[in-house]
């Protein structure tokens, strides 16, 4: 018989114990050992029975073994030095509460959270990613209140069929058996949130609180006795459903996520946040809700428009155009529009937010970007690839300049970093990982102890290894009887290498299995072995996906291969801490390049793992010939085989000659010297980089602070600046078809101009109604390529030399002839307002009809 409900009765604790459950419900403990060493001490065997989950551990644990710590009182100091290192870690001030006119709060966004395995709302790289940022936000005392939804069924575990096929399985998980606390009214009512739906429905949610460090976390959750089934599974599952299901959910996380952050600061006097960060576009509803918020107390819809702008930041994850997330228009139009119609926020205008090249499609990206003054891509080359993937929102200007920036990801050091070398850094390096500096002093920590510990956590994932690969097969029906290989499987001692990730098909999970005879004998060399370990799940609707997995399960069945290389299932933050950490190399190979940054390789790093990649990601950016390999890329092959099969071949050509060359390379002490001097160069410069802490403080200097101050500008005087701002662009917008570069001269160079030399410009623009104040003419100038196009040009402001009897401006100004060979100029004309952050925003311009000065010859 299956129940019709669940919960978790919750253990009374002592009151000499009462301190641990503060412990148990501030997530802290997640990347804090010392804690968890606290609550292994609470009963050793039942803690690894529940698999590090604290909360289970105390809904376990008897009231015997309770009452026996209650009167033991060394447990009781223990207990209360950890419960004062947590309330020390709580308030003290940090890096954030030195920082002058920084943001009150920031509200960030995200569809899901890896904060701890125990708490599986995550999928992949983005949920892990918004977990260390809010780890890593708690370390530096940025106050951030972060938004999500809790999922019932979290996202799904996986194991497998005994045809190798991939088997999902959805846990329930009860709210009372996590470290969650209902958000409640000073009454002790739950908040109850409440979104209209067409045909007269509506969507209730109660909201959940975590507390991840100094971090709140708000989780809404649909399944309350209110709503109707149908509104009851909104929050059933991650990603699983079809488009009106994730209609519903992003509706609830963005216009529902903002009203549970009202009700938070309403009833705990937290400050309301100036920022609102939105994590890839499924959280984009905010904006709406925040403009309909500010036209409710008077400001029309554009006024509204640009105050939100102002303080919203946007971050994409993803070049692949089916990661994009798009509804149908109708459906927008339904849930925006006729009865259901917010009175004071036009459907026409929302759907003008979301307009993309499809006029059937609501683009959930585009609309991001056009809420946001601020947008960013996750790596320098995503941010290249996100300009030009985005550059038709601002027609007109070169891609360099459309204004999409980039901050690289990090990862956060204590969550993944193992812990011996946490310690080491500690004793030899003090606050190594918590600042970007000090890290020169891993190169006088001795190659015998880093190599121990490396060895130590190899030992340990072997063995870890081995335990979930009995489980698995016994899961696909095997007897115990038949698994006596599984003792011997992986050599502790054989070099190391790790592949797992999520399994669309850009990451190219088989690429390595090109050429089965190569590597198997790449696995089986009598001197130089390899043994490579395989995680990753595939996305319940992805078919292609579960085939690859499928293919590397019966290549890993092979009895001749089977103990060098393994496929582990159901890939979560625990499995990936034992990989990342005992790891000799980490292997990526994505389709360059679809892989917006990547965040594994850097938890390799950190650990001392090598990193064997495609120039892809973040590893385009910091590979710097000698802290890991580089996998050429054939990029320009258009055959994807024949790409695939060039990339391999290179792949295994890099291995059998570089990396397992320098991994058995031994001296006379049995250490591998070479490699452990790439170890060490790849903890000195990637170390600093890869930390969550730096990519926390880019976050707070390039986007939060300054979108603090854009948002505070325009809110002064009961938004009076916004206002302005808003009538501004209006008038700007509409005078600007009327504005032209009539006429462009040059003097100051004979017939051949040498470098060094300076061009006068002297243009006349015609402005209409504008004034000269409101507009920036600029001269772009540099080199020319064959069609007379300006390559990354220069530029140079000119400025307002008075407006004639036609009412004809004149600007004038100096470009100077720095270099040699062919070289052009023009004019241009943009809107200026000291309120505009980028040059592109308003996606105005104008230029001459007829080119303008490109000097026939050649400079000398
Ligand atoms: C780090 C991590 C990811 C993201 O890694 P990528 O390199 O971006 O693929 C995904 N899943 C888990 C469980 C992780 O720990």
């Amino acid at each position: 018989m299956r129940a019709i409900r669940r919960f978790t009765v919750r253990t009374v604790l002592p009151a000499e114990l009462a301190a641990l459950g503060e412990l148990v419900h501030n997530l802290r403990w997640s990347w804090h050992p010392e804690t968890m060493d606290l609550f292994a001490e609470v009963d050793p065997v039942l803690w690894e029975r529940v698999g590090h989950d604290p909360v289970a551990l105390l809904g376990a644990v008897g009231p015997d073994r309770l009452a026996e710590l209650a009167a033991d009182r060394r447990f009781r100091r223990r207990l209360a030095d950890a419960a004062d290192d947590l309330r020390e870690y709580m308030t003290a001030p940090r890096w954030y509460q030195t920082l002058p006119d920084a943001a009150r709060a920031i509200a960030y966004f995200s569809p899901e959270y890896g904060i701890a395995a125990a708490l599986p709302q995550y999928s992949g790289g983005l949920g892990i990613l918004a977990g260390d940022h809010l780890k890593a936000a708690s370390d530096l005392g940025v106050p951030i209140l972060a938004v999500g939804l809790l999922y019932r069924h979290g996202y799904f575990t996986q194991s497998l069929s005994p045809e190798g096929w991939q088997l999902e399985h959805y846990p329930s998980l009860d709210a009372g058996g996590l470290p969650l606390s209902l958000l409640k009214e000073p009454g002790g009512a739950p908040v109850k949130i409440r979104i209209s739906l067409p045909d007269d429905r509506v969507l209730h949610a109660q909201v959940w609180m975590a507390q991840v460090g100094r971090v709140p976390l708000l989780l809404l959750d649909s399944d309350v006795a209110e709503n109707d089934s149908a509104a009851r599974d909104v929050t059933d599952r991650l990603y699983g459903g079809g488009t009106d299901h994730r209609l519903m959910q992003e509706l609830l996380l963005g216009v529902g996520g903002v009203r549970a952050i009202r009700a938070f600061c309403r009833i705990t006097g937290n400050p309301d946040p100036e920022v609102f960060h939105t994590n890839e576009g499924h959280a984009g509803f905010l904006g709406l809700e925040r403009i309909r918020e500010l036209t409710e107390s008077r400001l029309s819809f554009d006024e509204a428009l640009e105050a939100v702008r102002a303080g919203t930041v946007f971050t994409t994850h993803t070049p692949v155009p089916a990661g994009i997330d798009r509804f149908p228009v109708d459906m927008i139009a339904r849930q925006f529009g006729g009865g259901n119609a917010w009175p004071t926020v036009p459907v026409e205008r929302i759907l003008e937010l979301g307009a993309e090249a499809d006029p059937g499609r609501f683009n959930m990206a585009v609309m991001g970007m056009r809420l946001a003054q601020r947008v960013n891509g996750v790596s320098e080359l995503h941010g290249e690839v996100s300009r030009d993937m985005f550059k038709d929102l601002w027609p007109g200007f070169d891609v360099d300049e459309v204004p999409i920036g980039s901050i690289t990801n990090g990862v956060h050091a204590p969550t993944w970093v193992g812990r011996e070398f946490m310690e080491l850094a500690g004793r030899e390096l003090p606050s190594l990982l918590e600042r970007a500096r000090g890290w020169e002093g891993v190169q006088k920590i001795s190659d015998a102890e880093i190599w121990e510990i490396r060895r130590e956590l190899r030992g340990r994932l072997v063995e870890g290894a081995r335990a979930r690969l009995r489980q698995s097969w016994l899961d696909r029906g095997a007897s115990p009887a038949e698994l006596g290989w599984i003792d011997d499987v992986l050599d502790p001692e054989v070099l190391t290498i790790g592949f797992a990730r999520r399994v669309p098909s850009y990451k190219r999970l088989t690429l390595m299995l090109s050429d089965p005879e190569r590597l198997s004998e790449l696995l089986l060399d009598p001197d130089k072995p390899v043994q490579i370990l395989i995680a990753g799940k595939a996305h319940p609707a992805d078919e292609g996906g579960k085939k690859l997995i499928q293919q590397i399960v019966k290549f890993a069945d092979r009895a001749d291969v089977r103990h060098r290389i393994v496929f582990l299932p159901d890939y979560d933050m625990a499995l990936a801490q034992l990989l990342v950490q005992g790891c000799d190399v980490w292997l990526n190979n994505p389709l360059r390049p679809l892989e917006a940054s990547g965040t594994s390789g850097m938890k390799s790093a950190l650990n001392g793992g090598l990193n064997l990649s495609i120039r892809d990601g973040w590893w385009d950016e910091w590979y710097d010939g000698t802290n890991g390999w580089a996998i050429p890329t054939a990029d320009g092959v258009t055959d994807p085989d024949r790409r695939d099969e060039l990339e391999a071949t290179a792949l295994y050509d890099l291995i059998e000659h570089e990396v397992a060359d320098r991994f058995y390379d031994r001296a006379a002490d049995g250490l591998p010297r070479r490699w452990m001097e790439m170890v060490k160069h790849t903890l000195t410069s990637l170390g600093p980089k890869v930390l969550a802490g730096r990519m926390l403080r880019d976050y707070v200097v390039g986007l939060y602070t300054p979108a603090a101050r854009a948002a505070r500008a325009l809110s002064a005087d009961g938004y009076a600046p916004a206002r302005a701002f808003a009538d501004w662009r209006l008038k700007v917008t509409k005078e600007w078809p009327g504005v032209r570069v009539e006429h462009v001269e040059a003097s100051g160079v004979g017939d051949t101009p040498e470098v060094g030399a300076s061009l006068e410009l002297r243009a006349t623009i015609t402005l209409g109604d504008l004034e000269p104040g409101d507009v920036l003419v600029e001269a772009a100038y540099g080199r020319v390529g064959p069609h007379d196009e300006l390559i990354h040009p220069e530029y140079a402001e000119l400025t307002a030399a008075g407006v004639d009897d036609d009412g004809r401006a004149h600007f004038t100004g100096v470009v100077p002839l720095g270099r040699t060979g062919a070289f052009g100029y023009t004019v241009r004309v943009v809107p200026h307002h000291p309120l505009v952050a980028a040059r592109a925003e308003l996606g105005l311009i104008a230029v001459p009809e007829e080119p303008v000065g490109m000097t026939n010859g050649t400079l000398r």
